[in-house]
């Protein structure tokens, strides 16, 4: 293989830490596939900004929109109180600043959404609150765990299903930004069945034509049992483990992670591994072993992509967590093993799963002669069906669109390439695809490629899978 780039995607949240351009040159050249706007964090003026900024850094790296969604914050505290077990705290739907005896909080709903026994968790559920009773405006607990609050920290009431769900009003607003500058992918936060999925597309679509891949956030528990129907109905999915770890008991994470991985995998979408993957390089150079770990073992669970959050938004050198996390992704890469495809397939028996399944058994009889899959895409459907299959070697998908391009940096091990013409038959395809790819220097003339598209190029068509010598098409 001439080419490389690791095949696991790192998808970078951007932010006041990142959002220059030479620091996003910097960081597309250490190897950010996936652009992260986080708009839990960022107003319309300051996301539109980054949005540009990086367009014009490089117009080939996919932008997501992370949309908020129903997280319950607390309300303004004077000063960050600790707040000590045992003790009563009350939290209120009122507008106050807050002390160490009350807060007020964002979700309006909350004296109806819980009852006595459930609890509250606040701070990454550092801080745990259990409901002793429920009077007028007022939910007065009792505090479990100990611990600082300050203003505007997250709430979590895990288990619990809310009156509020994606999209809020202040989602609409960011889906309104989402259709004027139309961002490749939108994140939904708190997602709790597939018709979130759905209002969210029906909205995207009535603003406008957006495209825009719709990346479920897998982090509450009602989302992990709807999750077969959230999956059918997204583009794509994030392992969201900041929140999860909170919704559910914090062991089930890494089993988790597994479990929806392979299914996402299955249906051929894809799935990025969420957060505290190098969290200490938020304030310093080097990540701990675990972290490193971690890393490498979302690449073993065959995530499609890793993330980085407060690590490149706010951490101290955005750029050493991306060049370290691709290091970490291309030591392990050479150890992955081959899959079984028979344990993969989806019970849906399509041509294009079939063609998937075919081109993974060609490259892997012949691994060492073959320097990579090209397939000519038009809507980026044959590339999903050829990665999910994980073959041993790089997918490249030619295509004609620039924004199916970006959209395609996602996957795992697909690099696309672009083809400025529409290809109708399959000769034409071969011959340009092929000639296209090896004028980037991308695969070498003394190699086979296997190729694989639609005999008339139409989505959902894939038909064929040859294996073909580069020189003979290219000289
Ligand atoms: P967030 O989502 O960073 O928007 O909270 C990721 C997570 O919860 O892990
Ligand atoms: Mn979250």
């Amino acid at each position: 293989m001439i080419f490389d780039k690791t095949r696991t995607k790192i998808v970078c949240t951007i932010g006041p830490a990142s959002r220059s351009k030479k620091t996003l040159a910097k960081m597309v050249e250490a190897g950010m596939d996936v652009a992260r706007i986080n708009l839990s964090h960022e107003d319309h003026p300051s996301a539109k900004k980054t949005f540009k900024t990086i367009r014009s850094v490089d117009d080939s790296i996919p932008i997501m929109f992370d949309i908020q969604g129903p997280k319950i914050r607390i309300g303004e505290l004077r000063t960050p109180v600790e707040l000590e077990s045992g003790q009563e705290f009350t939290i209120s739907i009122e507008d106050f600043i807050g002390d160490e005896k009350r807060v007020s909080i964002s979700h309006k709903e909350l004296p109806n959404d819980v009852q006595p026994g459930d609890m509250i968790a606040i701070n990454d559920g550092i801080v745990r609150l259990q409901v002793k009773y429920i009077q007028g405006d007022e939910v007065v607990t009792e505090v479990i765990h100990g611990g600082v609050i300050s203003t505007r920290k997250g709430v979590n009431i895990p288990g619990i299903e809310l009156s509020c769900r994606v999209p809020t009003e202040q989602d609409c607003r960011d889906l309104d930004l989402a259709a004027k500058l139309e961002p490749d992918f939108v994140a939904l936060s708190f997602v709790i069945d597939h018709r979130d999925v759905i209002n969210v597309r029906n909205i995207l679509k009535s603003n406008g034509p957006s495209d825009a891949g719709l990346i479920s956030k897998i982090e509450h528990k009602l989302a992990v049992e709807n999750y077969h129907a959230i999956l059918e109905h997204s583009d794509g999915v994030m392992i969201a483990r900041g929140d999860l770890g909170i919704e559910v008991p914090i062991e089930d994470v890494p089993i988790l992670q597994r479990d929806l991985i392979r299914e996402a995998n299955t249906w051929a979408k894809p799935a990025i591994v969420a957060t505290h993957m190098l969290e200490s390089m938020t304030h310093e150079r080097v990540p701990t072993r675990a972290e490193v770990s971690d890393v490498a073992n979302a690449v073993f669970d065959w995530a499609d992509a890793v993330m980085l959050s407060g690590e490149t938004a706010v951490g101290v050198d955005p750029v050493a967590a991306v060049e370290m996390m691709n290091r970490i992704i291309k030591r392990v890469e050479p150890r992955l093993p081959l899959v079984n495809p028979a344990e993969i397939t989806s019970p849906k028996r399509m041509i294009v799963e079939i063609i998937g399944n075919l081109v993974y058994n060609a490259v892997s009889l012949i691994p060492d002669q073959v320097d990579g899959v090209i397939t000519a895409t038009r809507s980026g459907f044959t590339a999903r069906w050829v990665s999910k299959f994980r073959p041993p070697v790089h997918i490249y998908a030619v295509t004609l669109d620039p924004r199916v391009m970006r959209r395609l940096r996602l996957l795992w091990g697909v690099h696309p390439v672009h083809y400025g013409k529409h290809i109708e038959y399959v000769d034409d395809q071969v011959r340009e695809s092929v000639r296209a790819v090896y004028a980037q220097g991308l695969i070498s003339k003394d190699k086979d490629i296997v190729f694989t598209s639609g005999t008339r190029n139409i989505e959902g068509k894939t038909n064929i899978v040859g294996v073909f010598h580069v020189r003979d098409l290219v000289e």
